[in-house]
């Protein structure tokens, strides 16, 4: 690997469902100076403390995963703390990895960067080729200005900052709070209320049939920590002038939003019916990202849909009616 065992790693959102997963990945790659601090030890929207905090550990490499993220109504009921918490953050995150001569740097974001009508699958070519969801577009646009930050700082300084872009993810850890969770941790507390219930149904937002992409953590991890690990000459052509140091990662292969809720309606065996609430917003119609950069560097997920909610789910749903 690129990185020796023994690299000063900082993961920046550690406690997170990307950084919690990255951290296991790192660990079980057999990393051992993982460099970690929780949001009261280090609070990522201080300048300061951020710079004080490079200047005493001097991480070698950074992957900055810490963000405010949430899902469709979250991001509708906040728009403001979305832009300026992750412009915030990135801002100061990256300047202190350049002014502390960081090596590697993975900046984490999500598909919602690209345009709402962007061709599906969406390849990395497509940013900013077009109009943005409204839902999501404070988030993305602050994480279209990482990228930028990224590709800029590799221009002029030099650096090796590279913006990876998953898809929809899920995993241990995620947040399963009714009003601000992503769709399917949502289902999964639904459907465990549903079953208490003699005739419960299971509500799902929107129509039910836009589509969505799902890759587990613990896959996004896996490929994390190949991107940090490629060779220089694969890294480097990250580092083009013309295109942005860019990848995305997922599976390619995508499901509706009615397909996810009866795949964990199977899970859960729950046998009720499900019910579409047309008043909550569908959001983006279609998000598949086009994965074959990723693919062609040799990189493939492991986690089948259907294995992954069932890990989930048998982690969660005790806990999900208590
Ligand atoms: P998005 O991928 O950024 O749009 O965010 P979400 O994961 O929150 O929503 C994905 C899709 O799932 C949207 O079409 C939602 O309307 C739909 N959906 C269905 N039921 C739910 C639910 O209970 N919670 C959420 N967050 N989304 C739901």
């Amino acid at each position: 690997p690129y990185m020796p065992l023994d690299a000063r790693i900082y993961i920046a959102g550690h406690r997170g469902l990307v950084g919690s997963a990255i951290q296991r990945g790192l660990i079980k790659a057999g990393y051992t100076n993982l460099l970690l601090r929780t949001r009261s030890e280090l609070d990522l929207l201080d300048p300061n403390a951020v710079r004080a905090f490079f200047e005493e550990t001097r991480p070698e490499h950074v992957v900055l995963a810490a963000a405010k993220v949430g899902g469709i109504m979250a991001n509708q009921t906040y728009p403001a703390d979305f832009i300026r918490e992750n412009l915030v953050i990135q801002d100061n995150v990256i300047e202190a990895s350049y002014r502390n001569g960081v090596d590697r740097l993975l900046f984490l974001g999500s598909s919602c960067i690209y345009p709402k009508l962007a061709p599906q699958p969406m390849p990395e070519s497509c940013l900013m080729t077009g109009p943005l969801e409204p839902t999501n577009r404070p988030y993305a646009m602050a994480k279209i200005a990482g990228i930028e930050m990224c590709w800029s700082y590799n221009r002029q300084f030099g650096t090796h900052y590279l913006a990876a872009m998953p898809t929809n993810l899920y995993g241990p850890g995620d947040n399963f709070d009714p009003a601000t969770s992503h769709v399917l941790p949502a289902l999964m507390r639904k459907v465990a209320v549903a079953k208490t219930s003699s005739n419960g149904e299971l509500v799902v937002w929107g129509t039910g049939t836009p589509r969505r992409e799902l890759l587990h953590s613990d896959d996004l991890a896996r490929a994390c920590v190949f991107l940090l690990n490629l060779d220089e000459a694969k890294f480097g052509s990250f580092l083009s002038e013309e295109s942005p140091p860019l990848i995305n990662i997922g599976t390619g292969e995508d499901v509706t939003i009615r397909e996810l809720a009866e795949l964990v309606a199977r899970v859960a065996g729950f046998q009720g019916p499900l019910v579409f609430d047309t008043s909550k917003p569908d959001g983006t119609p279609r998000k598949l990202m086009d994965v074959s950069r990723l693919k062609a560097l040799g990189w493939r997920p492991t986690i089948v849909l259907e294995q992954g909610i069932e890990e989930i789910w048998n982690l969660v749903k005790d806990e999900l009616t208590a």
